[in-house]
């Protein structure tokens, strides 16, 4: 590990095993049993930390609602301030930080940069946005009256977040609930909780150089049981939750029987369709970044192509090839494109996948595989496949989180190939692949795409904080990240003043005394 300086950049974080001392990040609740770490680049373990009991959630709770009595009374430009000198914290560790992303996620160590510098670029979009948490003024129907509406800050934040972005889908939470005057509780994926102690020392390091209640930060680490405390908890108003759809779903229905707010950010089936007058060269670029970057284990991956027959044969080869091109192996070496699954259930179920897809009647155009021998020690190495399918089929219709893709053949116009990008459950990230407006258009059109997210020439993998960030049917329908988004994290209120001494009342009901 000290080779690519995993050692070194876990002193700087202050992330220490609990052999080594104390394993905690400031106001980290952290008093349970033992949950290890392991990397999936070569299977060691990378430390041990200790888990959140309920006692410790009940600890992180009231801090946080002590912390929000203070912080909501900060004006929001000084708010600003503090996400401010958390992006300055953030650029100095972002070397380090990326690193520890890169070992203990598995993804490339340019992709774990990369999603520090998201963390630094939210930073300094909440910092403008601090000071334009605008509210609208209405012309009243009464006399001598005037009416707007203003943004409150709301209470605790509850985020819980997947592996895949172990430290970014933290920042885009935080960094909007913090200028919006909230507080968060954090708890990142049990499969990467360095990162979240990682995280927690560099705000915590910002809290106290403001004099501020640590509560305005708090991590518990731990796994399912301690996301079910946070949605069925009151004292949280907004739970915003990153993974699976199978979770999202049980979430939704916990905050929603307590008639809390849910952000939801689920899983995706994100097809690029690639349209008779389709730039070849530029759609084998988007198409396998989309497809193989971060080992297929992006919410917005490329998991369909839906080819035009005319250019099917073409588009296929090119893709193919470029695949015999790809380097799989350690992502901290900058000559590997491809770096490991998180763990070997996820193994399972990319070989699942495969299987499944010959069962439904596909056919395999790009051999897949477990890897084994040196170097892929770990077992968490595998090959990107790729299969020829039908939409209908069961396994296309599921999101596999792995480096699977298949081609799917449509004929006629583009409405054809819409209805089978339409066609899954999920609704996250699309885009089309053409140079005719006129194909263009329809894509994003009322008929089109029915996605969050859809691109014209570009692929349908990552994307720029300034949008708004998310997708709509089984992907949860929540929004974050830029645009309006930091409006869910704030209560709307609608106020009212009369500046006269009559008291005329609305839609001119008569009410004499
Ligand atoms: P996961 O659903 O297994 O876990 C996500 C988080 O939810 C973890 O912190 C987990 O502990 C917690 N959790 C699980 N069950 C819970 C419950 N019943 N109550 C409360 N919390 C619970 O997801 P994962 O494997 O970590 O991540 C992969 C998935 O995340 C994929 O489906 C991917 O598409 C999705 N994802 C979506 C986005 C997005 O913005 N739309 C971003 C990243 C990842």
């Amino acid at each position: 590990t000290s080779q690519f300086g995993i050692k070194e950049a876990l002193a700087q974080l202050g992330v220490k095993d609990i052999n080594e001392g104390t394993s905690t990040g400031l106001h980290h609740f952290a008093n349970g049993e033992i949950l290890e770490s392991f990397s999936p680049v070569d299977g060691k373990l990378i430390g041990s930390v200790k888990m959140s009991t309920s006692q410790d959630y009940e600890k992180a709770i009231l801090s946080a609602t002590a912390a929000f009595k203070t912080f909501r009374l900060m004006p929001a430009p000084q708010r600003g301030e503090i996400v401010r000198q958390f992006g300055e914290k953030l650029r100095q560790n972002k070397e380090a930080l990326g690193k520890l992303v890169s070992y203990e996620m598995g993804k490339s160590l340019q992709e774990g940069y990369g999603e520090v510098q998201e963390m630094i670029d939210i930073c300094d979009f909440a910092v403008g946005l601090s000071r334009q948490l605008h509210g609208l003024t209405m012309h009243s129907e009464r006399p001598g009256h005037r009416m707007y509406e203003q943004y409150h800050p709301m209470g605790v934040v509850g985020i819980i977040s997947a592996f895949n972005f172990p430290v970014a889908v933290w920042a885009w939470n935080t960094a909007l609930a913090w200028i919006c005057g909230d507080v968060c509780i954090w708890k990142p994926s049990e499969k990467t909780p360095l990162c979240g102690i990682a995280c927690q020392n560099i705000i915590a390091e910002v809290i106290k150089e403001n004099n501020l209640p640590e509560g305005i930060s708090c991590l518990i680490n731990g796994d399912y049981k301690l996301g079910e405390l946070m949605t069925s908890d009151t004292r949280i108003p907004l739970i915003s939750a990153t993974g699976s759809t199978r979770m999202g779903k049980i979430v939704a229905q916990a905050v929603a029987a307590r008639l809390g707010k849910s952000l939801l950010e689920l899983g995706g089936n994100n097809a690029i369709i690639v349209t008779p007058d389709a730039d070849i060269k530029m759609t084998v670029i988007g198409a396998v970044f989309g497809a193989v970057g971060t080992a297929g284990q992006r919410c917005t991956s490329t998991r369909r192509l839906i080819i035009h027959e005319s250019v099917f044969e073409k588009v296929k080869d090119a893709i193919v090839s470029a695949y015999k091109q790809l380097k799989i192996g350690n992502p901290l070496d900058e000559n590997n494109h491809v770096g490991p699954l998180i763990d070997t259930d996820a193994v399972k179920m990319y070989s699942a996948a495969l299987d499944k897809v010959v069962e439904e009647g596909g056919t395999i155009l790009v051999e897949g595989g477990v890897l084994t021998g040196e170097g892929y020690e770990s077992g968490c190495y595998v090959k990107p496949a790729i299969a020829l399918a039908q939409n209908s089929f069961e396994i296309v219709q599921h999101e596999t989180f792995a480096p699977v893709l298949y081609l799917i053949k449509y004929s006629g116009d583009v409405d054809n190939a819409l209805e089978y990008q339409n066609g899954v459950g999920q609704g996250l990230s699309s885009a089309i692949m053409t140079n005719n407006l006129r194909e263009a258009e329809r894509f994003l059109s009322v008929v089109g795409s029915d996605c969050g997210i859809a691109n014209v020439n570009i692929g349908t993998s990552g994307a720029e904080i300034g949008g708004a960030f998310g997708g709509e049917k089984d992907t949860g329908g929540g929004r974050e990240s830029g645009s309006d988004a930091w409006k869910i994290y704030m209560r709307r209120q609608t106020n009212t003043i009369n500046y006269t001494t009559s008291l005329p009342l609305a839609q001119g009901i008569k009410f004499d005394l």
